[in-house]
């Protein structure tokens, strides 16, 4: 391996920013002009826009997506202390949250081929006798959970469902965009997601207008009309500068997902034959790749060698939650266990990805790959 070669990076949201980087600088522009810097008609603009691209009523920004988490656990009511269940092998944001809004979460284990909740965890939670408020179903790395068996499930036990779609910008089950499934939906617009601000932001979608209401309330000090509280609420606001970047973007989403699902398509056929556990596709849905993430039995040595080809990875997620400092110990789990969550952990590898990566670079990527196992 050469030294003097370019280094491929796993995510690079500056790629994104040079590949529409007039439209950008001018859509910042117009909101410096407008003397509006606080929500105002930028936010409208892409709330109406990106809740019109999912198919919801409704969508209201947030700061981000943790906070589209807390707000949305928060409109839904839930009595304090109330159970909410989800997943250990996620962003720590997503536990965070269900704390955050004065909730106790019970974390299940996950369906080992995708990486999303098993619904049998589920049922085995409900079965032993947990009273679950809420589920928080997480799309991971770009594609639907099981919510054709979770949803009723969910629904037959009074339990409320969020979908947590931080990672599935524009992925759909049969034919409908993920975040029209449950009661709300939440989105993060972390710079490295599929739909990236450049900083951070959030929303929360949802088609129940009630609902909508107590969310847009709670992002604004919980009022009503402008000074009145009628909720105990917080500061949550979507940024108009961060808005405008987001139409821009979100303009281009289709053709980005396109782009991460060509990519896959060229990792799916280059190491068909390595031995590597590779993205299994859920029948009925698209996957929108935030991720392409293999599984390795020798995964740190994989990676090591990678890195040392110029090649950068990362994992997603290297402990999970239940075993954070923070958490272990303290938190509710699967009666179970979590042992495919821990599994995952030791094995997954999320190789580069992001809708400006070269076809040369696919492949200098699967050549790598190959030699090393
Ligand atoms: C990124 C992410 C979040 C948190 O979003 P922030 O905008 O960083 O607060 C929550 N859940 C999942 C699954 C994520 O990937």
């Amino acid at each position: 391996m050469t030294t003097h070669r370019r280094s491929i990076p796993q995510t690079a949201p500056l790629a994104s920013y040079r590949a529409a980087r007039s439209r950008i600088d001018r859509a910042i522009a117009r909101v410096l002009t407008s003397g509006r810097y606080i929500l105002g008609p930028e936010v409208e603009a892409f709330e109406r826009e990106f809740a019109t691209y999912i198919g919801c009523r409704h969508a209201v920004g947030v700061a981000s997506g943790t906070d589209a988490l807390v707000v949305a656990l928060r409109a839904l009511d839930l009595a304090p202390g109330t159970v909410v269940a989800t997943v250990s092998h996620t962003a720590v944001a997503t536990v965070a949250a269900i704390e955050l809004a004065g909730l106790t979460p019970l974390l299940l284990d996950i369906d080992p081929a995708r990486y999303t909740l098993a619904p049998a965890a589920l049922e085995r939670a409900f079965a032993g006798g947990h009273r679950i408020g809420a589920v928080i179903v997480v799309h991971l790395y770009g594609q639907a959970a099981d919510l054709d068996a979770i949803l009723p499930l969910a629904r037959r036990h009074g339990a409320k469902v969020i979908e947590d779609c931080a990672q599935s910008h524009g992925a759909t089950l049969h034919g409908k965009r993920l975040g029209t499934f449950g009661d709300v939906a939440c989105f993060s617009f972390y710079p490295t997601k599929n739909l990236g601000a450049f900083g951070d932001a959030g929303a929360v979608l949802t088609s129940d207008d009630d609902l909508a209401a107590r969310v847009r309330a709670l992002r604004e000090y919980g009022w009503r009309d402008r000074t009145v509280s009628a909720i105990a609420g917080m500061n949550s606001r979507l940024d108009p500068i961060q808005a405008a970047v987001l139409r821009v973007k979100l303009a281009g989403l289709d053709r980005a997902n396109a782009r991460r699902a060509a990519i896959a398509s060229r990792y799916d056929r280059g190491l068909a034959k390595t031995g590597l556990g590779l993205p299994q596709r859920r029948p009925a849905a698209t996957h929108v790749f935030h991720q392409y993430v293999v599984r390795a039995k020798r995964r740190d040595d994989l990676r090591a060698a990678l890195d040392r080809a110029g090649i950068g990875t990362t994992i997603h997620y290297p402990v999970p939650v239940h075993l954070q400092p923070a958490y272990r110990g303290r938190i509710a789990l699967d009666p179970g266990g979590l042992g495919e969550s821990e599994r995952a952990t030791h094995e997954v590898l999320s190789l580069p990805m992001f809708p400006e990566l070269g076809a040369t670079d696919v492949a200098r990527v699967i050549a790598a790959v190959k030699k090393l196992v």
